[in-house]
């Protein structure tokens, strides 16, 4: 039986593909390419080419494959694109789900791991986030992924289709052997943002904010490595597929590191100066996010490889370097 991937063709997506398929599973991806890449796919798994709220192409994917259980990236997820145009955001990651629940439950699939987000919890009231915190989003991209997951627990109820919602904090890193990495036009993440200045394809990096209540007065936030973060999702869908109930985790390490924190880093890691300049902070950005994961640890028996933000900055400063143009696709599938 197959294993769907939607949004495989994404960042992290494609990190889950490539470790699905390292472990052994039948994959299938669907993907619309609208923010990802073609050549990401591991050549393993089946590619279809199509919209998640497109049910006519969806129910043809579904009888073609035989499908055990679904882990579902797709979707838009720039935090201040969210705030311009929120209608947006609730077509493509809401919308998306509603139909994508409704072909599942149509063919009798029962199993869906689904990518929340730290944006679901809004301005923290204590730290870290447990699972159990209020969910009170800022901006229409969290409260589009906080009605996917009351959208999933309600058709649990109705239909038994149960989930597992992963609620990721800040992903980064790529692939070890560079074979794969982060490629998002335009870039908004710190990481790839900061050794885009390092390759010397931006002058300098704007820091948003250094007033805030932290250590050194830049917001802290709590980084995860991709490859760890894809492993995450194979131990939920097994985890479902053991028979447990929905739930939710946290993903991430447990450890805060200041926006000025990760400049460091990233400059030790390179060697390149990285010149960064202070910027006004950008509207909607919580002062501090790192994730209470024991759950995911304790539950899940999720074990991290990667602790510490050096040699996660090293992997996509190993990808940046391998490819600094990305994919290079931006023609072949625009
Ligand atoms: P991404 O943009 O690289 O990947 C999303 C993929 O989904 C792309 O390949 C895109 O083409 C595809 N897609 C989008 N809408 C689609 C649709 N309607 N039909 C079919 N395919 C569609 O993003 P990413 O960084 O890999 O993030 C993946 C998921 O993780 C997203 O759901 C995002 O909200 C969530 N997430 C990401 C982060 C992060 O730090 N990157 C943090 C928390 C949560
Ligand atoms: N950030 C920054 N300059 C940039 C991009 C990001 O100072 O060019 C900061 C951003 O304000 C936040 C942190 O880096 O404090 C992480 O931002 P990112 O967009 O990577 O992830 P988010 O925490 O918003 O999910």
């Amino acid at each position: 039986m197959a294993v769907l991937v939607l949004g495989g063709a994404g960042y992290i997506g494609s990190h889950a593909v490539d470790r699905l398929i390292a472990k052994g599973y039948d994959v299938a991806v669907v993907d619309n390419l609208v923010t990802g890449h073609r050549a990401a796919v591991n050549p393993k798994a089946r590619f279809y080419q199509g919209d998640v709220r497109d049910q006519d192409f969806l129910n043809r994917v579904f009888d073609q494959e035989d499908i055990e259980g679904v882990i579902h990236f797709a979707a838009f997820s720039v935090v201040p694109e969210s705030m311009e145009k929120p209608l947006k955001y609730f077509d493509n990651n809401t919308a998306g789900m509603v139909s994508l629940l409704e072909v599942m439950n149509q063919h009798n699939v029962k199993k869906i791991v689904f990518s929340s987000t730290a944006a679901t919890y809004g301005e923290p009231k204590q730290i870290p986030i447990k699972e159990t915190d209020p969910q009170i989003p800022t901006n229409p991209y969290g409260e589009s992924k906080l009605m996917m997951e009351k959208i999933m627990h309600w058709a649990d109820l109705a239909y038994g289709i149960k989930f597992i919602a992963l609620r990721y904090f800040n992903v980064a890193g790529a692939k070890p052997d560079g074979s794969i990495g982060e490629d998002h036009h335009p870039e908004t993440h710190l990481v790839p943002i900061i050794l885009q200045v390092a390759a010397g394809e931006r002058d300098e990096l704007s820091i948003f904010g250094d007033d805030y209540p932290t250590k050194d007065g830049t917001n802290v936030r709590d980084y995860v490595h991709v490859v760890d973060l894809a492993d995450a999702h194979i131990l939920a869908l097994e985890y479902l597929k053991a028979g447990h109930d929905s739930d939710a985790f946290n993903l991430g390490s447990s450890t805060g590191f200041s926006n000025k924190e990760m400049l460091e880093a990233a400059r030790k890691v390179t060697g390149k100066p990285i010149p960064a300049k202070m910027a006004p902070r950008r509207a909607g950005d919580p002062s501090t996010l790192i994730a209470a994961s024991d759950k995911a640890r304790k539950v899940l028996n999720w074990k991290p490889q990667f602790d510490n933000v050096e040699d996660i900055i090293a992997t996509a400063w190993n990808w940046k370097q391998t490819h600094p143009e990305g994919y290079n696709d931006r023609q072949a599938t625009k």
